[in-house]
């Protein structure tokens, strides 16, 4: 269909040639929505994402089945480096914040590789810190030496450098308090509303990601169980005792 961006389908793979991680996940992430992607601890979130920006291999994973297309894209045989450039921009599990660089020299490294020019990367980066005021005062301290919070707001920062047309997060909300999630999901809405931003992100805080997604999918031991519209599956009494802790 000519409004999904992304289409996985029957999606497989195994680590270490051996374990079976997926089997069988199937989603699509249409233009302009949020998508969230829900499970347990282990379902196969972060494997689907990897699979979807092509890391896998890095982590000794394969896909052996299925087939994933960006925008037509036949994701599998795309560089990731190439799907960046094509707009698939992942944020993934750990942050991989540079530690040692300032938080300005982080924002920076998403605007290379795409032949912006100064002019560019400098509107950029203050599209950056007026969407996340707390990094301002922060530009030429080390990441490493800020919050949680505010590396995580560092790697998503840097991802919009990279000016996304699907934004890919694995569990934003991990590790960081309440106020904190709540505000990094309140820009990610903002970016959707305002600008069209389409998100697709996994998250295990079940709650917090249908308060905020359009729609989502549900995986359970390595394939899609669940799909629709996140006020569905909010008032599916299935999705309420397994994922939202109330019956
Ligand atoms: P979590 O929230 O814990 O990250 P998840 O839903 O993202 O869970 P995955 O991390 O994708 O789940 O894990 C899916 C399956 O693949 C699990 O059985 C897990 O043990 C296995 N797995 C994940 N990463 C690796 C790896 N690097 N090597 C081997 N097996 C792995």
């Amino acid at each position: 269909e000519r409004s999904d961006l992304l289409v996985v389908n029957n999606l497989a793979a195994v680590y270490n040639h051996a374990v079976s991680a997926l089997h069988g996940v199937s989603l699509r992430v249409s233009r302009g929505e949020v998508r969230a992607i829900l499970g347990a601890n282990g379902a196969g979130k972060s494997t689907t994402l990897k699979a979807i920006s092509n890391v896998l291999s890095a982590v000794r994973g394969q896909i052996t089945a299925g087939s994933i297309a960006f925008d037509g894209l036949d994701v599998a045989k795309t560089k990731p480096s190439d799907l960046i450039r094509a707009g698939l921009v992942p944020v993934l599990e750990g942050r991989h914040v540079f530690k040692s660089l300032t938080v300005e020299e982080n924002l920076n490294t998403g605007g290379l590789g795409r032949g912006s020019s100064r002019a560019e990367i400098a509107s950029d980066l203050e599209r950056v810190y007026t969407l996340f005021p707390s990094l301002t005062r922060k530009r030429k301290i080390a990441a490493g030496l800020t919050s949680g919070g505010e590396q995580q707001m560092v790697a998503v920062g840097r991802a919009l450098m990279a000016r996304p047309r699907l934004l890919v997060l694995d569990e934003p909300s991990m590790g960081l308090a309440p106020i904190v999630v709540q505000s990094i999901f309140d820009t990610l809405r903002k970016l959707n509303r305002e600008e069209g931003l389409t998100i697709l992100l996994a998250e295990q805080n079940a709650a917090i990601a249908l308060r905020y997604a359009s729609s989502a999918t549900v995986l359970e031991n390595g394939a899609t169980v669940l799909e629709g519209p996140a006020d569905e599956l909010r008032n599916r009494a299935d999705v309420r005792e397994f994922y939202l802790g109330s019956s």
